[in-house]
């Protein structure tokens, strides 16, 4: 099954100057869309997109390339063909009841559209995405545009959109708004196993994850980010530590798929902010994942999931290494480091797989997890 999925991101990192060429180019943008909504309600044997040849996207006398009037006409037929599908509006009763007297339909008009200079619907003749070669992640290229502009946009990627270049997918179309650029992706979207088993993951302390299935993964995980944190961080050695790091973390993940080929849903927990403050700063010394491991970690984890139709769910962290799975009493002080012993009831168990328990406890008591219910998981909730 095929989707499009669409993800945005801010243009705010350009600087005043770019977004002033921008801003230029956008205006002029929906002066030529304008124009050629103005010839195409004229002429409604446009009907297509191929039909918009050259003779006709000269027609504008504009400073835009070929290639950019094309993209504008392309937008201006969707607009009016858009407006003309939507003739069937549904009419007022007042309407109905001056057509009746009239004896003919007068409110099927179609109302021409306008473009307000909001977006722009670009193609790969015009825009094209380069990667960064400095602290940005990705660079919009905007070239062919006309008077010689040449404009690079600096992106900073997000999760989400991390997780689909990285899939080698180029975007299907590029929309730019003046605060921000929208990618379109076509992801092939495997339909969810129905059956097996359900399991909460955390990120724990000397491995790399305890799952609800108390099934410990990735025991080297800790010498592994030790020596990153001894490397001068961007030096050569820098990076080839934290290549490893993620080698590792693919192959923990690799593995644990392979053999546990009854997932049905696997459920981890959010990452609370990339912008921790001090407030967050113990919960995050206690795991030995910087955000942005565990950024990647939840990537994997989400890939392999697709991969084998597994759904992927991520719960709220808060309070999942304090509350008790056995009578539910939350109290900081139940957990010392890797042991969780309940100053309640005593229940006493190792701290990450107790960890691992609440979020899937999370998960089935949450809005999305009712339906999921299931002896497997009340008998290891009771632990
Ligand atoms: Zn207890």
């Amino acid at each position: 099954m095929k989707i499009t999925r669409a993800s945005k991101t801010t243009i705010n990192f350009a600087t005043k100057k770019k977004r002033e060429i921008l801003n230029e180019i956008m205006d002029e943008y929906a002066i030529v869309v304008n124009f050629f909504i103005d010839y195409l309600w004229e002429h409604p044997e446009i009907e297509s997109k191929n039909q918009i040849i050259a003779d006709i996207y000269n027609l504008s006398n504009s400073w835009f390339t070929a290639r950019m009037k094309q993209c504008a006409a392309r937008e201006a037929l969707s607009m009016v063909l858009g407006a003309k599908n939507n003739k069937n509006r549904r009419k007022s009763p007042s309407e109905i009841e001056v057509e009746e007297l009239l004896g003919e339909e007068i409110f099927n008009e179609p109302i021409k559209p306008k473009h307000y200079g909001k977006r722009m619907v670009l193609s790969s003749q015009v825009v094209r995405i380069e990667t960064g070669r400095n602290s940005f992640d990705l660079w919009l290229v905007l070239y062919s545009i006309g008077n010689g502009i040449k404009l690079y946009i600096p992106l900073k990627k997000h999760r989400q959109m991390n997780q689909w270049f990285s899939m080698d997918r180029m975007s299907n179309s590029v929309t730019l708004y003046r605060e921000c650029v929208q990618f379109s992706f076509e992801i092939d979207i495997k339909e969810k196993k129905t059956e097996g088993i359900l399991v909460g993951m955390d990120a724990g302390i000397n491995h790399l994850i305890a799952t609800s299935d108390k099934e410990f993964l990735g025991n080297e995980i800790k010498p592994l980010i030790a020596k990153i944190k001894k490397k001068l961080q961007g030096s050569k050695a820098y990076k080839r530590a934290k290549k490893t790091l993620s080698y590792y973390l693919h192959k923990i993940i690799k593995d644990y798929f392979k053999n546990n080929g009854n997932l049905r849903i696997v459920v981890v927990e959010k990452l609370k902010d990339l912008k921790i403050g001090k407030r967050n700063r113990s919960k995050e010394f206690r795991k030995t994942l910087s955000n942005w491991n565990y950024m990647e970690l939840l990537d994997i984890i989400q890939m392999r999931c697709e991969e084998n139709r597994v759904s992927f769910r991520s719960v709220s962290p808060y309070k999942t290494s304090q509350r008790c799975p056995s009578c539910s009493h939350t109290e900081r002080e139940n957990r010392k480091g890797e042991e969780f012993k309940c100053l309640k009831c005593g229940f006493l168990e190792q701290a990450d797989y107790v960890g691992s328990l609440n979020i899937l406890w999370r998960f089935l008591t949450g809005r999305y997890g009712a339906g999921f219910k299931t002896d497997q998981i009340l008998l290891n909730t009771i632990g």
